[in-house]
Order: structure tokens, then C-alpha cells, then sequence
């Protein structure tokens, strides 16, 4: 329907302070139609669910059969997990439930965090009024286990792996280390948001073995559920119990529940399974093609659904790729990762765009590159 068919003029009506704004354009919204977004991590190969339709009652804090269906995916007892809005809320929870803050008198406790890595952990510390702190992981991207057992000893210890932003796996033997050293002293908090793209490397078999491990898990990623916010966390009884006290009574609104649980149906896991198939696939042809381009001085490996690229102006290459409709995201703020983007995998056809958009940039740079040299002649 045209505005014409529209009696009611609106626009007549608003006040002419809004009737002269021009709105804003952020970069998603200027997208709309052709955007393709490989700046967030997320998976692109959705499929669709299907609702009750029948909302009129709260839902249970913590949904049963959503309870059972992750706690058989992930071969745990239901006493070993919580679910919530999001891994982020699971970060959240922990630090609220065992981070004393700072006050007037006192230092309060600290979370110890290693860089590069996930940004929420320091933003929810942050948040709570918790110190971080910061053991930057080595520059092969492990951890710096002297360095972390030399810091003032935390109530909560994050470890990422697949690491985000790096794309790599903490080796088993560090984690192993350092669930050894604070076994009686702090609680190792171990993201495994991506580890569905490298299922071998899960810790979760250690939770048994370890009273102080904190596995966290998503259904944003390799689940393609990242607008569900649909997170868990496992843990011995003791930790989940204690996470329960802090959860909001309705964390997940009743849709979240119902589709998340569809999620993890057979079916469900076999197309998540199937989808990683797919993108890991991707991913090796998309790293191929960035080692042929001589413009980029370093493509890093990856266990998960992002690939790292160093290249000469990382913020230049970002607004040169957003012009031409696709996003991938600058980490050069991030400790060690000086002139490093971010490329998420996306689908086959978001896949070519950003191969051609990106060979299309590296080769307008090497010619300017050579213009430049001429010119210091
Ligand atoms: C995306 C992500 C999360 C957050 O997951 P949500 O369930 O969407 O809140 C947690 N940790 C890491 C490392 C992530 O990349």
C-alpha cells in the first residue's frame, strides 16, 4: 500500500523539528537489503522453528525439558547445569555470585582475564565493580602460566578456547595446569562457545575430576541461535546451586525455551553438525585464498567460525569493505593484535562477496603500494 491510499498524513502531523531529521545512519541500517554481515561471529545457515502460540502463564526459571535436552546433548546430570539469557548472562552470574566488589575499605575480588580474548568478561567485572587481573596471553597466543600463577591469587580465573578472537585452542595440558594450581582457591571458568567446531577439545570430561570447573556454552554460534540468547553453564551441583540464588525467576521468556529445545533435537543437532561441516569447509577455502593474497602479512590459524587476518591499515581495509556492503570487524584495539580484522564465515555466496571485495582491496593496495615506492624514487 502507497502512502496516497493513506488518509491520515503523518508526516504532516509530526512536529517539524522531526519532519527536518535526517536519520541517522548506522552501519547496519544503511545494509538493509544486500547487507552481508561477517562481523559478529554468527552462523548464517539458519533454519526455522515453530511456537506453542500459548503464553499466557511464566515460564519456569529453569525449563525442564530444555534442562534434559542440553544435559543429554552434553552428557552431563541436570543437577550440573543452568541455563540463561545468553553465555553473557552466565559470565555475569558468576561474577555476582562470587566477586565481593571493591568498597570505600576495600579492594573487594578480582577475576583474572588473558587477553586477547572475549570482551565481556572485563565489561561484566567492570560492571560489578571488580577488579581484573590482566595476564596477556604469549605471543604464540598460550598461556603465560608463570605469570599467572604469580598474580594475586582470584576468585575467578576465564579461559577462552577456541580463544575469540585468536581463533585457537588453549592447549589441554595449560588447562589442566592451571585447574591444578587453584583447586582449592578459584573457580576456572573455561568458554566453549565455539568448541562445536572442535568437539575433541572439550574440557567437559575433566568436570568430574575438577570441583573448581565452569564449562560455558552457547546456542548463538555453531546453533545459529543468536538472537534467542540461549546459554548455559556447567558446573558441579555446588556452583550451579549457588548461580540459582543470584538468576533472575523468568530468566527465559517461554518462545526461548520452546525453540531452544527443538535446537537440540536429533534433528536439530544433526543440522548443527551439518552446518559446521559446511563452515569449517569455508573456512580452509577462505584461509587458501587469504595466503595467495601478498598483501596480507599474516593469516591465523582457526578452530572456530572467524579467521584473523594482519594486513597494513586494518581500519582502512574495514571501512573499504563496508563500503562495498560487507562487515567484518578491526580487533587491531586488542593487546598483541596490532592491525588484525576479523572475518566471521558466513554462507556460500557471503563467502565470494568478501573474497572479491577483499582481493578487489588487496589489489588496489599493492598497485598504490608500488605508486608509492615509484614516487620515493
Ligand atoms: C559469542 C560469545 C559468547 C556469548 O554468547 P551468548 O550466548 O550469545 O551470550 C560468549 N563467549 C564467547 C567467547 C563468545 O564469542
Amino acid at each position: 500500500m502507497s502512502s496516497s491510499d493513506n488518509k491520515l498524513n503523518i508526516s504532516a502531523l509530526a512536529r517539524d523539528s522531526v519532519k527536518a531529521i535526517v536519520p541517522y545512519a548506522s552501519a547496519r541500517s544503511s545494509m538493509s537489503g544486500g547487507a552481508v554481515w561477517l562481523n559478529a561471529n554468527e552462523n548464517a545457515l539458519a533454519p526455522e522453528y515453530q511456537l506453542s502460540g500459548s503464553y499466557n502463564r511464566y515460564p519456569e526459571c529453569q525449563p525442564p525439558a530444555l534442562i534434559a535436552a542440553y544435559a543429554a546433548y552434553a552428557g552431563v546430570d541436570t543437577s550440573q547445569l543452568l541455563v540463561s539469557r545468553g553465555a553473557d548472562e552466565g559470565i555475569e552470574l558468576l561474577i555476582r555470585s562470587f566477586c565481593e566488589p571493591k568498597t570505600a575499605g576495600q579492594a573487594g575480588d578480582s577475576i583474572l582475564i588473558c587477553p586477547p580474548t572475549y570482551g565481556m568478561y572485563a565489561i561484566s567485572a567492570e560492571s560489578n565493580q571488580v577488579s581484573r587481573t590482566i595476564v596477556p596471553l604469549l605471543p604464540d597466543f598460550t598461556l603465560d602460566l608463570e605469570a599467572m600463577f604469580e598474580a594475586e591469587t582470584p576468585k575467578l580465573v576465564f579461559i577462552c578456547s577456541p580463544n575469540n578472537p585468536t581463533g585457537d585452542l588453549i592447549p589441554r595440558q595449560q588447562i589442566l595446569q592451571v585447574l591444578d594450581f587453584y583447586r582449592d582457591k578459584a573457580l576456572v571458568v573455561v568458554d566453549e562457545a565455539y568448541i562445536e567446531f572442535a568437539p575433541d577439545a572439550s574440557v567437559l570430561n575433566l568436570l568430574s575430576d575438577y570441583p573448581n570447573l565452569v564449562v560455558l556454552r552457547t546456542l548463538s554460534k555453531a546453533f545459529a541461535l543468536a538472537g534467542l540468547r540461549c546459554g548455559f553453564t556447567l558446573a558441579a551441583p555446588a556452583i550451579i546451586n549457588a548461580l540459582k540464588q543470584m538468576i533472575a525467576p523468568y530468566p527465559l521468556a517461554a518462545p526461548v525455551a520452546e525453540i531452544a529445545t527443538q535446537a537440540l533435537s536429533a534433528a536439530g543437532q544433526a543440522r548443527m553438525k551439518q552446518s559446521v561441516v559446511v563452515i569449517n569447509q569455508l573456512r580452509a577455502e577462505f584461509i587458501a585464498f587469504a595466503k595467495t593474497q601478498s598483501a596480507v602479512k599474516q593469516v591465523y590459524p582457526s578452530n572456530a567460525n572467524y579467521v584473523l587476518l594482519q594486513v597494513a591499515d586494518a581500519a582502512d581495509c574495514v571501512a573499504k569493505i563496508a563500503a562495498q556492503g560487507i562487515l567484518i570487524r578491526n580487533q587491531s584495539s586488542q593487546i598483541g593484535l596490532s592491525q588484525v580484522v576479523r572475518v566471521s564465515i558466513g554462507n556460500p555466496a557471503e563467502m565470494a562477496l568478501v573474497t572479491d571485495a577483499l582481493s578487489q582491496y588487496f589489489k588496489n593496495q599493492s598497485s598504490t603500494n608500488s605508486t608509492e615506492i615509484t614516487g620515493a624514487n
